[in-house]
C-alpha cells in the first residue's frame, strides 16, 4: 500500500533578474508567511533560490502564484513528498549573490553555461572512459553520498573550487568534464566558469541530483550513499535501484549515514555518527568539545560530573589518550 503524504518541499531556483532583491524579498516574507509556509528562500539581483515545506494545497498555491508572475513563469519546481514541514521558520534573505565562487569576474550563467544533460545523458556520458566527473559540492556532502567515481575536490567549500581547479588543471585538460550538484543551481555557475576558463566540453546535469534521482528510467542508478539537503531532513535516497552506504562514522569509519552536530556548539562540526558512538562520546568531536562547559549532549542528558568522568575514562580506556 502507498502510504499518503499530506506535505511537500519544494526546491527551486532561477536565474532572472530581481532589480530591488530588498523590496522583494520582504513583500515575498509576507506573501509565504500567509500561506503558511516554512523555509529558506534567498534573492539576489541575479534570481532567486529555495527550500520550503507545506502542505499539499499551500505548496500547489505557492507554485501556481509563483507560475503567474512573469519572472518566473518557467520556474521548474522539484517536488518531494513529505510527512511534515522540513524547516521550523520561514526565512526570505536579500544577498549579494545567490551562488558564491570566489571569482575575479562573475558569471551569467545566462550567457555562459555547460551543456544542459538530462539524467540519462548524464548516465551515458559517465560513464564514458574520457570522462571526468566533478562534484560541485561541499566536503560533507561528497561524504554522505556521491556518483561511483566522481572526484571529490580536496576542499572545504564549494567556493574554493575554481583554485582547486587551476590547481588540478592536468587531470581535466583533454577530458570531458562533468559537473553535478544538488539541484542544479550551483553548477549553472561553475559549469559556466569552466567554459570561460578555456575547458571545451562541459557538460552539466540538468536539474541536479534530485532530478536525476527521480527520472523513471535511470531512477538513481550509480549513485552511491545517500543525498544531503539543507533542510531537517539531512538525508534523502536517491538510488531507487541499488543502496550502496558510502558514509563513514566519524569515530571508528563504520559504514554510516546518520549526522549529528558536535555537541559544543562553539565547535557545531557535522560529522557522521552512530547512536552508539554519539552516546560514547557525548556526542563531542574531540576531547576539548567533549569537556566544554557548554555542552549540549551533557545538558540534554542531564549528565553529572561522575558521569563525565565515567564516559571520558572509558574513552582513554578503549581509544587511547584523550581519543
Ligand atoms: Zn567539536
Amino acid at each position: 500500500m502507498e502510504t499518503k503524504h499530506d506535505y511537500q518541499v519544494l526546491l527551486y531556483y532561477n536565474y532572472v533578474t530581481i532589480e530591488d532583491p530588498e523590496t522583494f524579498a520582504a513583500e515575498h516574507l509576507k506573501f509565504c508567511k500567509e500561506l503558511e509556509l516554512k523555509g529558506r528562500i534567498l534573492v539576489a539581483k541575479e534570481g532567486i533560490n529555495g527550500t520550503v515545506s507545506g502542505t499539499v494545497e499551500q505548496t500547489n498555491k505557492y507554485m501556481e502564484a509563483m507560475h503567474n508572475d512573469p519572472l518566473f513563469a518557467d520556474m521548474v519546481f522539484k517536488v518531494d513528498p513529505a510527512d511534515g514541514h522540513a524547516f521550523k521558520k520561514m526565512h526570505v534573505r536579500p544577498r549579494p549573490e545567490l551562488v558564491t565562487l570566489r571569482l575575479e569576474d562573475d558569471v551569467n550563467p545566462k550567457e555562459t553555461t555547460g551543456k544542459y544533460l538530462s539524467p540519462k545523458e548524464f548516465f551515458e556520458a559517465m560513464q564514458d572512459e574520457d570522462t571526468i566527473v566533478l562534484d560541485a559540492r561541499n566536503d560533507y556532502e561528497y561524504d554522505l553520498g556521491h556518483f561511483r567515481g566522481a572526484i571529490r575536490p580536496d576542499i572545504e567549500t564549494f567556493r574554493d573550487l575554481p583554485n582547486w581547479v587551476r590547481d588540478n588543471k592536468d587531470k581535466l585538460e583533454g577530458k570531458k568534464v562533468l559537473t553535478y550538484c544538488t539541484g542544479g543551481i550551483r553548477c549553472e555557475k561553475f559549469s559556466g566558469w569552466l567554459v570561460k576558463e578555456g575547458f571545451e566540453d562541459v557538460g552539466q546535469l540538468h536539474g541536479g541530483i534530485v532530478t536525476y534521482g527521480k527520472d523513471p528510467e535511470v531512477r538513481g542508478e550509480l549513485w552511491d550513499g545517500q543525498l544531503y539537503v539543507f533542510d531537517e531532513r539531512i538525508a534523502v535516497p536517491v538510488n531507487h535501484k541499488e543502496h550502496v552506504v558510502v558514509g563513514k562514522d566519524y569515530f571508528d569509519g563504520e559504514p554510516c549515514e546518520r549526522y549529528v552536530n558536535c555537541a559544543n556548539p562553539e565547535c557545531n562540526r557535522q560529522m557522521l555518527c552512530s547512536e552508539e558512538n554519539e552516546h560514547k562520546y557525548m556526542r563531542g568531536c574531540s576531547h576539548e568539545c567533549r569537556t566544554s562547559p557548554r555542552s549540549l549532549y551533557v545538558e540534554e542528558q542531564n549528565l553529572s560530573q561522575e558521569e563525565i568522568n565515567a564516559r571520558l575514562e572509558r574513552i582513554e580506556q578503549e581509544d587511547g589518550v584523550q581519543a
